[in-house]
C-alpha cells in the first residue's frame, strides 16, 4: 500500500496562460504584470517614477518576496497557535506529540500554490519569441532591400531566434546604429547567461544577471522607449531574478521542445 499526494510546485506556460491562471488581465492591461502591481494608467507609466518602476522591480520584488515568505509563514504560525490552544482545551488528555501530529496533518491539507508568484518566467516565449523577436524586427525593418537579401527572414520559429540571439552581434555591426548594436549585444549576453542548467555560485550569478537585465532594459529604452510600457515581456525580465532564487535555473521552466528532443 502506498499513498500519493499530488502537489503543483509551479505553473510553467506562455505569458497569456500564466496571466489567466493568476486571474490577471494580461500584457495589454494597465497593470500588465501578473507577478507585481507595476504599471497603471498612462499618467502613471508616463511619469518618471512610474516608468522607472518597470525597470527596477527585481529589487523590490526580492524584498517583497523575502518579506512575503516570512509573512506567509507567520500567517500559518498564528493559525496553528490558535488551533493548538483550542485543540488542547477540547482534548486535555492528548499529548504534545499527538497535538503536533494532528496540526501538521491539517497544515499539509492546505492549498499552497500561489498562481501570481508560482508562474516562473518562461524563456521560450519571453526571450526568444519576445525580446529576441523585437530585436530582430527592429533590425530587419531597418534594412534596405539589398541588405535584406543577406538574411533569411521568413517563418522564423524559436530555434531560429535562438540562433539569431547567439550570432547576430557578429553579423550586423556595419548595418545598425550604435544604440541598436548595444541592444543586440545586451540581449545576446543576457541569453548566454539564461540558457544554463547549473549555477555554481548563485550570488555571483544573480549579480551578473541583474546587470545584464538592466543593460537590456536600458538598451531597449534608448532604441524604443515606448516598448518598456507596452511590452510586459520586457518588464518580466525583472522577475527572472526572484524566480531563479525560488525555482533554480530558469531554463528548467522552459516549455520549448525542439523537433528531435521529443521522446
Ligand atoms: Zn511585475
Amino acid at each position: 500500500m502506498c499513498g500519493v499526494r499530488l502537489r503543483i510546485p509551479s505553473l510553467p506556460a506562455d505569458n497569456p496562460q500564466q496571466a489567466e491562471e493568476a486571474s490577471q488581465a494580461g500584457g495589454n492591461a494597465n497593470h500588465l504584470c501578473q507577478k507585481c502591481e507595476v504599471g497603471g494608467a498612462y499618467e502613471v507609466t508616463a511619469s518618471d517614477e512610474g516608468y522607472h518602476a518597470l525597470f527596477d522591480d527585481a529589487v523590490r520584488q526580492m524584498q517583497t518576496n523575502t518579506g512575503t515568505k516570512d509573512k506567509v509563514a507567520q500567517y500559518w504560525i498564528d493559525i496553528l497557535l490558535e488551533k493548538a490552544k483550542i485543540f488542547k482545551r477540547e482534548n486535555p488528555d492528548k499529548s504534545q506529540d499527538e497535538i503536533t501530529m494532528e496540526l501538521l496533518g491539517w497544515l499539509r491539507d492546505q492549498p499552497d500554490l500561489d498562481p501570481t508568484q508560482d508562474t516562473p518566467v518562461e524563456i521560450l516565449h519571453t526571450i526568444l519569441l519576445g525580446i529576441v523577436k523585437y530585436v530582430w524586427h527592429l533590425f530587419h525593418t531597418s534594412l534596405t532591400d539589398a541588405q535584406k537579401s543577406l538574411f533569411y527572414n521568413n517563418n522564423l520559429i524559436g530555434k531560429h531566434f535562438k540562433t539569431l540571439m547567439q550570432t547576430m552581434a557578429f553579423h550586423v555591426h556595419s548595418l545598425v546604429t550604435l544604440d541598436h548594436f548595444n541592444l543586440i549585444q545586451s540581449v545576446d549576453e543576457l541569453g548566454a547567461m539564461l540558457w544554463v542548467h547549473e549555477i555554481s555560485n548563485m550570488d555571483m550569478y544573480l549579480d551578473d544577471l541583474k546587470i545584464l537585465i538592466g543593460n537590456t532594459l536600458d538598451a531597449f529604452a534608448a532604441v524604443d522607449a515606448a516598448k518598456i510600457i507596452n511590452k510586459v515581456k520586457l518588464h518580466l525580465l525583472t522577475h527572472i531574478i526572484p524566480d531563479i532564487c525560488h525555482f533554480g535555473p530558469i531554463i528548467q521552466n522552459s516549455t520549448e521542445q525542439w523537433p528531435g528532443s521529443k521522446p
